[in-house]
């Protein structure tokens, strides 16, 4: 019998309803052999108005302990510290540097059934590799405010924060089949180095490591252009490397493209350490009124079970996260089950049931 700790911040607003619905959908996916314990911890902002601190150190130790972490969504607007900046985001915004999870992997992939914005529904299959470490983000909490005169924020990129995202995009290019639309392994550098020398800086590092592979079409986009490619030509896009903020910000236009922040998984993953959270946050409108999609926090789920069972080895963990894949394609393929985001009626709880119905139906 395998066995793994797994620590669960479920976090504010629709946090906790997502991520109870993947406790619940995991827990179904898996053979009685694998025991994964969920020991909760608390963080974000609705904890920051109760205790004064939005990320306990209590919160980052159990982290650090756990094989993997699972996170709902944290951040509330209006919660703010004095400085006008979120106190909820300390939550993700810290335990980034502090378990090292350089990089943010964000699948764009527009699932069978689903019908995104865009003329025709194109085969979108695209992956954002975002550095989660440094950029801009690496200033929170150190910027300069100058009375009401001016303010500074810093960019920073570092060769080794460079070096190690755009191998990490390389790699998962590589594990890939290519661009939907001529099946060319491709790795897209999104910058806007032709105005700043550090995103000029970042391009030149990447070039130099995307030269290490041969089978890698090496492309370029502006971060403004490649936003209008994003809506005008997706299918020609396979992995997007790019800084922390422009990572961030064509997440969700990504997202939107293929049905919206519902269906946006992400994984945190360090060399050592592993957090798995939607690309969206707390939807504060939507929070308690059991109607949130959980889907892209379920398939963080999933790509949780897939990092741990690449990390230990372990087939099982790597089946039961494809079963789960499965259940989601096949309920969205069927269409009757889905929620209000996605056009149907469906809430939570019985998008969820429905999930485990068809996880039931492989198990039999
Ligand atoms: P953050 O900056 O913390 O990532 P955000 O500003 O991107 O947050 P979200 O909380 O992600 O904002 O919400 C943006 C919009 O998307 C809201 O209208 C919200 O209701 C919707 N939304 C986000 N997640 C979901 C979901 N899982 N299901 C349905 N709608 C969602």
């Amino acid at each position: 019998m395998s066995s793994y700790h797994i620590a669960v911040i479920p976090g504010d607003g629709i946090g906790p309803e997502v991520c109870k619905a993947t406790v619940q959908v995991i827990k179904l996916a898996l053979p009685k052999s694998i025991h994964l314990g969920f020991i909760e911890y608390p963080a974000g902002a609705a904890h920051f108005l109760s205790s004064g601190v939005a990320l306990p150190d209590s919160t980052i130790e159990g982290c650090r302990n756990a094989d993997a972490i699972l996170l709902g969504a944290a951040g509330l607007p209006g919660v703010l510290y004095d400085d006008g900046t979120e106190a909820g985001q300390d939550t993700t915004l810290r335990l980034r540097p502090e378990l090292d999870l350089y990089a943010n992997v964000r699948p764009i992939k527009l699932y069978k059934g689903i019908y995104g914005p865009l003329k025709g529904d194109p085969a979108i299959d695209y992956v954002i590799v975002r550095e989660n470490t440094e950029g801009l983000y690496a200033s929170r909490g150190k910027g300069i405010v100058e009375g009401s005169i001016s303010a500074r924020d810093t960019m920073e990129i570092t060769r080794k924060g460079v070096e190690r995202i755009v191998r990490k995009a390389a790699e998962i290019c590589m594990q890939r089949n290519g661009a939907p639309d001529d099946g060319k392994r491709r790795v897209t550098i999104c910058d806007k180095s032709n105005v700043l020398r550090s995103f000029a800086f970042f391009r030149s590092i990447a070039d130099e490591v995307l030269s290490e592979f041969p089978e890698i079409e090496v492309n370029y986009a502006l971060v403004d252009a490649l936003s209008m490619y994003l809506v005008t030509k997706p299918t020609y896009y396979d992995v997007i490397v790019c800084e922390n903020l422009l990572g961030d910000i064509i997440s969700d236009l990504g997202a939107a493209t293929i049905g919206g922040l519902g269906l946006a998984d992400s994984s945190e993953i360090g060399d050592q350490h592993g957090l798995f959270q939607a690309s969206h946050g707390s939807a504060p409108d939507i929070a308690g009124k059991n109607i949130a999609n959980p889907t892209a926090t379920i398939l963080s789920g999933a790509s949780m079970l897939e990092w741990l069972g690449r990390k230990h080895a372990d087939k099982l963990l790597l089946q039961s996260a494809s079963k789960i894949r499965q259940a989601i394609a096949t309920t969205f393929i069927q269409g009757n089950t889905l929620t209000a985001d996605l056009g149907g009626d469906a809430s939570t709880t019985i998008f969820v049931e429905e999930i485990c119905s068809q996880l039931t139906l492989q198990n039999s």
